[in-house]
């Protein structure tokens, strides 16, 4: 029986043969979607909840597969990212309390809730803090620690160890732990071995930067003598159940070491952009083979979390550089930022399907971003979705079949006192600073 239904809206499935239906329907049933298809889902049982989405596109919702939860953002924008880790973020991710840390997770899971996102694979410290956090505005969230050596004054392995003890597979499950490493300039080889010894031990994932920044590809090379991605395959640490984050500096060989390992890559190309670390060969890793989802990093670097503009750099960037309009088609864009992001973290979701997890959401086409739009035409959609629109045209989001956001109100927790908690976290960490 469903418990909840969607009728009359555009249905873009993002299936295998990216199957879209018009006036069509998506039914769920608890966490788990039940039915997908064209037409009114007809069913004998009354009492399910029943959204009218006339005018609206029915997607998969988004997933940010390289995320950190932020305290501040809006200063330190000047810096390159050697000094900016430095003299910004090391300095207040060093100087969380847990309620400073809960209030910034939950500012930042706001911001992606509103703008259509249902998942993030957040890289940050104190994660019961985070994990509470997640589970009250109610987001999917796949939490790492910052693990660096110990001389860097960040999160150990038995950190992220007792993290995962802690709140892995809590809410439903939506909450996971995966091991982080925060990157190489902060590693050593033995320390990318036990990561990966670690998260074999209790059979999760991991996240961790590479070849981010040409600063840390010289380090890697005048430190270990070879450039980072080989190193993390040296040390065993890349497998299909590794993301990594950036790989904007991949040489021909890193290209084949990530194909042949598996290794799921988080393109992030705003963030590369606002940080001047240069543009990541999309091309070349899509035409290995390999999978591609899309990110936002982190709202100290970006500074926006929404996921429409995202999608839009991953394509403009690539076309601009190579001076070829043929690249990064739209509807291979959305295809990124929903189920190749599913397929790295392994959920299922990313599609609408019968037997997918329900995490869905309703973009309003009737505003100007969607202006002009011709009737049945998926082609105009997806330049639309990609091109013209941004997160404020979301109208509901839905995770594991619970409604977070509907007619852009959050329904879970409320957002004012999210705002304001926010505010003083930011200024009580700042204090602490200086
Ligand atoms: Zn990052």
């Amino acid at each position: 029986m469903a418990t909840l239904v969607i009728n009359n809206g555009t249905v873009l499935t993002m299936d295998d043969d990216r199957t879209v239906h018009f006036g069509g329907h998506v039914a769920i049933d608890q966490d788990r979607i039940l039915a997908v298809g064209p037409g009114e889902y007809a069913d004998e049982d009354a009492g399910e909840d029943v959204i009218d989405a006339e005018g609206m596109l029915v997607l998969p919702g988004l997933i940010d597969l390289h995320f950190h939860t932020a305290i501040g953002k809006g200063y330190s924008d000047h810096l390159p990212l050697w000094e900016y880790l430095n003299e910004c973020w090391y300095p207040l991710i060093r100087n969380l309390d847990a309620e400073s840390a809960y209030w910034a997770a939950a500012a930042s899971y706001l911001e992606s809730v509103k703008s259509g996102v249902t998942t993030v694979n957040d890289m940050y410290r104190r994660l019961p803090d985070l994990a509470r956090a997640a589970a009250d505005i109610g987001i999917r969230a796949v939490l790492s620690n910052d693990v660096a050596l110990e001389e860097h004054n960040l999160d150990t392995l038995q950190d992220n160890k007792d993290a995962h003890d802690a709140v892995h597979g809590l809410a439903d499950g939506r909450i996971q732990v995966r091991i982080g490493i925060e990157w190489l300039p902060l590693a050593s080889p033995a320390l990318l071995s036990e990561a990966r010894a670690l998260a074999d031990e209790l059979g999760t994932g991991i996240h961790i930067h590479l070849n981010e920044s040409l600063t840390e590809v010289e380090d890697s090379k005048r430190r270990f003598g070879r450039r980072p991605t080989e190193v993390a395959y040296d040390a065993g640490l890349l497998g299909p159940d590794c993301v990594a984050a950036h790989c904007v500096w991949l040489s021909d060989t890193e290209i084949a070491l990530m194909r042949e390992t598996g290794t799921q890559i988080s393109h992030n190309p705003s963030s590369n952009a606002k940080l001047g670390n240069g543009i990541a060969r999309l091309p070349e890793m899509l035409a290995a083979g390999i999978n591609v989802g899309l990110g936002h990093d982190a709202a100290e670097c970006n500074n926006s979390r929404d996921m429409f503009e995202v999608m839009k750099f991953a394509s403009l960037m690539h076309r601009a550089a190579r001076v070829d309009a043929s690249l990064q088609q739209a509807p291979d864009v959305v295809a990124m930022a929903t189920r190749n992001g599913a397929k790295a973290l392994g959920l299922e979701a990313g599609q609408l399907a019968a037997g997918k997890k329900a995490d869905v959401i309703l973009v309003d086409t009737r505003n100007v971003m969607f202006t002009p739009l011709a009737d049945h035409n998926i082609a105009q959609i997806y330049s639309h979705l990609v091109f013209a629109a941004n997160g404020s045209a979301v109208d509901t989001t839905i995770v594991d079949g619970k409604v977070l956001m509907r007619d852009r109100q959050l329904m879970t927790m409320d957002e004012n006192t999210i705002l304001t908690q926010a505010n003083v976290a930011f200024r009580r960490v700042l204090d602490r600073i200086s």
